[in-house]
């Protein structure tokens, strides 16, 4: 039931990624060649100390910096008024650092006042900083729609030692979301769906090559990784593992495509019990989901339970905030993932037999959380 109407196949990319630590303070050497008028977004927790890094380093007397914070939900009303502030400071370049929510706003805010975007994410909590798409939200955190653009960011700058010292909650949650890359991918490309490449192309064989690599690093290093970073230490496992939740998962997913776990987290979006919880947390609990729809063995998906539980990922709806999940609430979850990628499934999926599924994958996590 392939989607595309054409075999042309495509690969995008950020132009640069860069990944080290201490990195943040080389951050004029790659912001010189596009600019000096720089429009710094910064994320409210970390305005005071980034502010003051980032004056640090420009010093010299042509350098122009306006800095604006950040935080909550991004929302249409907000991108006008972060949009207006760049457009009125005459920016020539951004520079955004922050969670997934300041680097999604950026590329926005980017793209309106047409100028290149350096991303620097704080938190390796998602793929965000290099994929070509942003979410956007009403204050009450459902989803509202994604904006799609003909390119990747300009400039990826990873400061490992940041993400290090951030607390291990947002890397494990980029865990949740690099773990989803490679099962949606495989469904995306077997559905024969069109990627988020140039309009929606087929997916190259480089683009799988990266999904696959995202799955080996995942499962091979993460575990090690998390035991790291809640130490705030910077090992060689968790600079693989912040390049499998940044690089490889953000371009894995352009380039082949997202399913099932990632429609599910949209869909629990709905409900206001999941406010509090983040992107790769949803998406997590949306893998169990997507293997249940993909009837994989029990003691296939005992063991990915297991895995997750080792990580810190939830497994359970009640870790996700919701305590009751009543039929109406069910209702509002299956239409609002039904509504999106869950289309690219390469079978039919029921209202009916995805409310199952996802109180399937809740009763096999409570009895694998041991
Ligand atoms: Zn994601």
């Amino acid at each position: 039931m392939g989607t595309l109407q054409s075999s042309t196949r495509a690969f995008g990319s950020v132009r640069r990624y860069i990944q080290g630590p201490g990195e943040i303070d080389n951050l004029k050497n790659y912001t010189k060649p596009l600019g000096s008028k720089v429009y710094a977004l910064i994320s409210t927790g970390l305005f005071t100390t980034l502010k003051a890094r980032l004056e640090k380093i420009y010093t010299e007397e042509s350098d122009c910096l306006f800095f604006d914070e950040f935080s909550g939900e991004i929302t249409y009303a907000k991108l006008d008024e972060k949009t207006a502030n760049a457009r009125n400071f005459g920016a020539e370049l951004i520079v955004a650092a922050g969670g997934g929510k300041v680097v999604d706003a950026a590329k926005i805010i980017a793209k309106e006042n047409g100028i290149p975007v350096v991303l620097i994410p704080t938190i390796a909590s998602t793929d965000a900083p290099v994929a070509s798409m942003s979410a956007v939200f009403n204050d009450a955190g459902e989803q509202q729609g994604i904006v799609l653009f003909q390119d990747c960011p300009d400039i990826v700058l990873v400061d490992s030692e940041l993400i290090a010292q951030a607390p291990v909650r947002y890397f494990i949650a980029g865990v949740g979301d690099a773990l989803a890359t490679c099962f949606e991918a495989k469904l995306s490309a077997m559905s024969d769906s069109p990627n988020f490449v140039s309009g929606g192309k087929r997916f190259t064989l480089a683009g799988m090559a990266i999904c696959e690599a995202c799955e080996k690093t995942i499962m091979e290093k993460a575990e090690a990784a998390v035991l790291a970073v809640r130490q705030q230490l910077c090992t060689p496992d968790v600079e693989d593992v912040i390049e499998a939740n940044t690089l490889l998962s953000g371009l894995g997913f352009i380039n082949v495509g997202l399913c099932g776990a990632h429609a599910t987290n949209t869909g629990l979006t709905v409900l206001t019990e999941t406010q509090g919880t983040l992107h790769g947390e949803l998406v997590a609990f949306g893998i169990i989901v997507q293997r249940v729809v993909e009837q994989r063995p029990l003691e296939e998906i005992a063991g990915l339970i297991s895995f997750m539980r080792r990580i810190g990922l939830p497994t359970t709806l009640e870790e996700l905030g919701v305590h009751e999940m009543t039929e109406e609430m069910l209702d509002r979850v299956t239409t609002k993932a039904l509504s999106g990628f869950w289309k690219r499934y390469p079978y039919y999926v029921s209202k009916k037999s995805l409310g199952d599924a996802i109180m399937m994958a809740d009763a096999l996590g409570h009895k694998y959380s041991n």
